[in-house]
């Protein structure tokens, strides 16, 4: 521990604080602006998730019981699973606790010792973790580069036996840099190598994508990614994660996933706000959200004097290199300017590129962001 104190790479919970929308008290009782929130669209406390959660909570109780196969198998489970897989355009799709749930539970169900996982090197660590406990081979690939995937897939055919699968693994949007995959060309590449895809849209669902119905929709691969990702508690503003894909896979999950077959079915509150969440999210409103948040993110580009990129997201790194220095800016910002951007550090982002990591909301006001640009460059950092 001393020696994380020293390297700058100690961590400590922030001060609690009760967030309402993008604003909160500091202790100070001065007010602070969020811009490290992943609940893109500001869903978390819209008036629709709080009154279906309330209404579960009210008929149903605060816990589901057991495991979905035992008696927690709720009609509301089976109507988000169902939602979901129609707002993904998949045949089938199933819940779990969370996204980090989904990523232990479904990468082991697929393969095993004598498969090849080949993953981004930028994927989050639920997928490390969960390629690890598979006990697959793993290999991983430096983020986007696609001649090295070609290579590794080309390795993988050497090396693979008759029968095994090559899963190759991606996220859509990345959660600590923002930019996106070059999916197509990813896609391209398993199907001819004949390797299984799963692609993590944590961070495209609800803001990318027809409807924000993710990446993967936006370019028309649905039906060409077997495993779709993804969690119910960023854009979706409640908790949970899913996979999506044919009645195939999610037969093969409930009976192999472990992280579904041994836990608790998630709380029927929970996911009664995250039906809310889907349908509200495919909605007129929906859309006005999420025209909203990509309007923020072009005026925060502006202010800045950042290139407007294909594919916006609400991830914007601002570089700082050193962990010290990294952690100094957030403490500044949040001290003088009221500005909660965490230093996000190694081990989560490479060493050295440690980084004060923007996300943006719909519910984010001009003012905010112009709040914000004042803050970065008073710091000198855009
Ligand atoms: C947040 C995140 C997860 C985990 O989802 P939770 O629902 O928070 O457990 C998985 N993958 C990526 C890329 C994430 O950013």
């Amino acid at each position: 521990m001393h020696s994380l104190t020293q390297r700058g790479l100690r961590r400590k919970l922030p001060v609690p604080a009760d967030w309402r929308g993008t604003a909160s008290k500091k202790p100070t009782g001065l007010s602070c602006l969020n811009f490290s929130s992943n609940d893109y669209l500001g869903l978390s406390s819209r008036r629709e998730l709080v009154e279906a959660s309330e209404r579960a909570l009210r008929e149903l109780g605060a816990g589901s019981g057991a495991s979905r196969l035992v008696s927690g198998n709720l009609p509301v489970h089976v109507r988000l699973e169902e939602r979901l897989a129609a707002f993904k355009g998949t045949e089938a799709a199933l819940c779990f606790s969370s996204g980090y749930a989904a990523a232990m539970g479904t990468i082991p169900a697929l393969v095993s010792r004598d498969d090849i996982v080949i993953m981004d090197k930028l994927s989050h660590a639920c997928l490390v973790d969960a390629a690890r406990l598979s006990g697959a081979v793993l290999r991983v690939f430096p983020h986007n580069d696609m001649q090295k995937l070609e290579r590794l897939l080309r390795w993988s055919r050497t090396k693979r036996r008759v029968g095994s699968t090559v899963l190759v693994v991606t996220e859509s949007v990345f959660s600590m840099d923002g930019d996106v995959a070059p999916l197509l060309e990813i896609v391209k590449l398993a199907e001819e190598h004949d390797a299984m895809m799963m692609v993590d849209e944590a961070h495209g669902m609800g803001v990318l994508g027809p409807r924000g119905r993710g990446l993967a929709a936006e370019l028309g691969l649905t039906g060409r990614i077997a495993v779709h990702m993804g969690t119910l508690s960023k854009a979706f503003g409640s908790a949970g994660g899913y996979i999506a894909g044919s009645a195939l896979l999610v037969d093969l999950l409930i009976n192999s996933a472990r992280s579904f077959i041994y836990s608790t079915a998630p709380p029927p509150a929970v996911v009664a706000a995250a039906l809310a969440a889907v349908d509200l999210v495919d909605s007129m409103e929906g859309e006005k959200l999420i025209q909203s948040l990509h309007q923020n993110i072009a005026l925060f580009e502006r202010l800045c004097g950042r290139a407007s990129r294909t594919f916006p997201t609400p991830i914007l790194p601002v570089i700082v290199g050193g962990e010290g220095a990294a952690v100094e800016a957030a403490r500044v910002l949040l001290d003088l300017h009221g500005l909660l951007l965490p230093a996000i550090r190694y081990p989560t982002v490479a060493r050295g590129r440690a980084r004060l990591r923007v996300s943006l909301r719909a519910d984010h006001t001009p003012s905010d962001i112009g709040k914000l640009v004042e803050g970065l460059a008073a710091l000198n950092l855009l």
